[in-house]
């Protein structure tokens, strides 16, 4: 099954893909990690799109593209993929479609997990991490004394992607860039919206069982 992943930072959509990818027996392709891959092995693809991120510039579309294809053309992709991080835009997303056609494959399934701004906020807001590399969660996963790790007993710290106005900033690009991609694929009749803010474990099943329908 092909499949695409939409979410906002915070829905748990690493967790879902992490899960389905286990289930379904395909590959979870994050597009960041064939960034770094790409970056790592020194392909002209990765020298490429290292020169676009060490300016400080978004790389094109076409690199993008050209790099997702490459990943998609391996073999473990034959049965199928769930795309996570691309396309972001719609202009990515009709590059995507075209370059699916030249390898014989198509999106068939879109998950959209929806969570509510303020419960994301929530979220990623209450983590705390420590320099030993525990992590915490003030509500969910609190250390025992406020602040402090209960391993090492160092203070903890709110990382910058997890302070309120950056996610608030994230989050607003994200409903601006990705409310028009949700249209687009509904508009294929591909889209599947499920509610984030329910447990992991729910949301899993709910996605399962819809996906089951549509084989
Ligand atoms: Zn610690």
């Amino acid at each position: 099954m092909q499949i695409i992943l939409l979410g906002p930072p915070g829905a748990g959509k690493g967790t879902q893909a992490a899960v389905l990818s286990a289930t379904l027996k395909i590959p979870h392709i994050s597009t960041g990690d064939i960034f770094r891959a790409h970056i790592k092995g020194g392909t002209n693809l990765g020298v490429l799109a290292k020169r676009y991120i060490d300016s400080g510039k978004l790389v094109p579309d076409d690199v993008t593209t050209d790099i997702v294809a490459s990943r998609l053309n391996e073999e473990d992709c034959a049965s199928g993929f769930i795309m996570d991080g691309f396309p972001r835009t719609i202009p990515q997303a009709r590059m995507f479609d075209e370059m699916l056609e030249r390898l014989g494959k198509k999106v068939e399934v879109v998950i959209n997990i929806t969570v509510e701004d303020s419960i994301i906020v929530k979220r990623l807001s209450g983590r705390r991490m420590c320099s030993c590399g525990r992590t915490y969660h003030i509500d969910n996963n609190p250390p025992k004394t406020e602040g402090v790790c209960d391993v090492c007993n160092r203070s903890l710290y709110i990382r910058d992607d997890d302070k309120e106005e950056t996610i608030k900033e994230r989050l607003k690009i994200y409903h601006k860039q990705t409310s028009p991609l949700v249209d687009y694929y509904q508009g294929k009749g591909l889209t599947m919206n499920f509610d984030g803010s329910k447990p992991i474990e729910v949301t899993t099943r709910e996605i399962l069982d819809s996906l089951k329908k549509t084989d």
